[in-house]
This record gives structure tokens, C-alpha cells and sequence, in this order.
């Protein structure tokens, strides 16, 4: 095995800490500053973020106490005040006059990019229409680093969030999502994903897929299957931890009339006429009008 060359710790260590230094000497402009911070692995903070946090006059947060370890942990002093779903309304005018004032306010969620299924973006937009300075340090992202290594296309990709937890609402999503020529990233609670791949099988057709578990953390996983072998591997069970779910985009492979023959009989076997028709458009990304004449011919028995 060939030696392997290592800088000395203390030198690493040093630079990071003069780079600090400087960040934390500069004046941090008024304005909204949207800091990500680690999705579970506190070593992945940026330098940029913990100068920002440390200069700001406030940092607001989605939870208090979720936050103060992060915060404790750095030895930051700045006052923390909660900015979540429940008091964004009443929150968000005193956050516009304290940017009026020239505060310099940092928007911090409880673990990632804030605004990427997390509060902020109506707070953003209010910030921007105000005409106040809004700055990103940008950082950990669940989607982002889960994309980086599930080993799906990267170059198109769609960013979904969470699914609607009720069946009927999910595969509706799924339908409108099954003709984009793009990766899927989802986000799902652990307690729902047999449930979501399940219905991703049926909705969006055997494509290759990725449950990106726990990332940067003690253990993070990566399980890759079909949707199929997933939703039959997992069905029934749960999966421990934060997760997210990624799925390959439909194969642009040339649809025959048989294939929307054979998609049309099974989809029939569960769902009605017109269900039928409409999932089977979805699936195979194929015209409404050639699915529908299809399912009158068969029907006449041509
Ligand atoms: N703002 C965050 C971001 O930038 O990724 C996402 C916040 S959202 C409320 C939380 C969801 O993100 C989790 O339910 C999970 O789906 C995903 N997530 C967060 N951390 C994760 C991790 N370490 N590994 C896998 N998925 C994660």
C-alpha cells in the first residue's frame, strides 16, 4: 500500500481558525441572512455560517431549543427567537421593522437549508417586496447530498418535498409527477414509507430508486432497488431515522400499443375507466387521446 501524504492537524486547524478569525473581524451586512446548517453532522457548519451566526443581532430559528445546541456547541451568544409556521404571520412585521431599523438577522431551521421544506419563503418574499438585502450562506442540504451520491441522473432533477400523507392525494401528486423527464427527490417521514413507495410503484412505474437514510450521520445507508423490490422489501415495515426517497427518471423508451394495452389491463383490474386511462397517460408519458382510442378498441374488441 502506498504511503498517503497528510498535512499536519495543526496547520489544517490553524488556517481554519485564522479564516474564522477574518470572517468574524468583518462588518456582517443589514439585512436577512439564510444560513444552512448541518443535516446531523455538526463538523459540516461553514466558516461563513458560524461568523454570521456569532455577528448577528438576532437569529431566528424554527425551534429554541433544537437550535441552542447548535449554537451552545460554537459558543455563540446570540439571542435565538423562534420563527415557525405557527407565528410566522405575527413574527414576520416585527422582523420587517427590525430590517428597517438595520438589523442584521440571521434565519437559521432546525437542521439544512432553511425555506427547502422549512419555513422562510413567505418571509424571503415579504424581505424582497420590502426592499431590504437578503444574503445566503449556503451548506448542508438533505436533497442536494443525497443526489450526490444515490447514483440517479443528476443533470435534471426535481425537487418534490413531502407527499401528501393521505393515499388517494399521494398517487394524484405522483401522477402529475410521472411524465418529468427529471430525478424525483422526496422527503418522507419514516412512519410513511412503505406506504409512499407503494404507491410510487403503481404511480410512476418500475424505475431504479434510492432511500437515502440518515446521511452524514452515525448511520447514514444507502438502499437502492427498483420502486418495486423497495416497496416489496419494506412493505409493512418502518425505517428508523430522517430519510429521503430518490427516483430515477421514466425511460423515454418508445411506448408500443401493446405496452399501453398490457398497462391499461392492469390498471383496470383496481380503478375505474376513466382512472384507467389517466394513470396509464401518466405512467408511460403517452398522449390522453392514444391511450383513450386504445381503451375504445379494446373494448369493441378490434
Ligand atoms: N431544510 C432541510 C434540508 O435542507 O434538507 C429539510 C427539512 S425537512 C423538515 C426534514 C426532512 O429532510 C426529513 O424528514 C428527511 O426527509 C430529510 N432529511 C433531513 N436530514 C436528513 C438526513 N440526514 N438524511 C436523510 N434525509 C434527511
Amino acid at each position: 500500500m502506498s504511503e498517503r501524504p497528510t498535512s499536519a492537524p495543526p496547520a489544517v486547524a490553524e488556517r481554519a481558525a485564522a479564516d474564522l478569525v477574518r470572517l468574524l473581524a468583518r462588518d456582517l451586512g443589514p439585512g436577512l441572512h439564510v444560513v444552512a446548517t448541518p443535516i446531523g453532522n455538526l463538523g459540516d457548519i461553514t466558516l461563513r455560517a458560524l461568523a454570521t451566526l456569532a455577528a448577528a443581532d438576532i437569529v431566528y430559528c424554527e425551534d429554541t431549543r433544537h437550535s441552542r445546541t447548535l449554537v451552545a456547541h460554537f459558543a455563540i451568544t446570540t439571542k435565538l427567537r423562534p420563527y415557525h409556521e405557527f407565528n410566522a404571520e405575527a413574527e414576520r412585521p416585527r422582523i420587517l421593522a427590525r430590517l428597517a431599523a438595520g438589523d442584521r438577522i440571521a434565519l437559521i431551521s432546525d437542521a439544512g437549508t432553511p425555506l427547502i421544506s422549512d419555513p422562510g419563503y413567505k418571509l424571503v418574499r415579504d424581505v424582497i417586496d420590502a426592499g431590504h438585502p437578503v444574503f445566503t450562506l449556503p451548506g448542508p442540504c438533505a436533497a442536494i447530498a443525497a443526489l450526490s451520491i444515490a447514483g440517479l441522473p443528476t443533470d435534471c432533477f426535481c425537487f418534490v418535498g413531502f407527499l401528501p400523507t393521505r393515499s388517494g392525494q399521494r398517487q394524484t401528486r405522483l401522477r402529475q409527477l410521472a411524465s418529468i423527464p427529471a430525478t424525483l427527490v422526496v422527503y418522507e417521514a419514516p412512519i410513511r414509507v412503505a406506504a409512499s413507495l407503494a404507491d410510487m410503484a403503481l404511480t410512476l412505474g418500475d424505475r431504479p430508486a434510492v432511500i437515502a437514510r440518515e446521511i452524514t450521520k452515525l448511520h447514514e445507508e444507502l438502499i437502492r432497488g427498483t420502486l418495486a423490490e423497495l416497496a416489496h422489501r419494506f412493505a409493512g415495515s418502518e425505517l428508523r431515522g430522517e430519510l429521503a426517497i430518490l427516483v430515477g427518471p421514466p425511460v423515454a423508451a418508445e411506448v408500443s400499443d401493446a405496452d399501453i394495452e398490457r398497462a391499461l389491463a392492469v390498471a383496470l383490474q383496481t380503478g375505474s375507466r376513466r382512472d384507467a386511462i389517466l394513470s396509464v397517460t401518466h405512467q408511460l408519458a403517452v398522449p390522453r387521446a392514444r391511450v383513450y382510442n386504445l381503451a375504445t378498441l379494446v373494448e369493441q374488441g378490434e
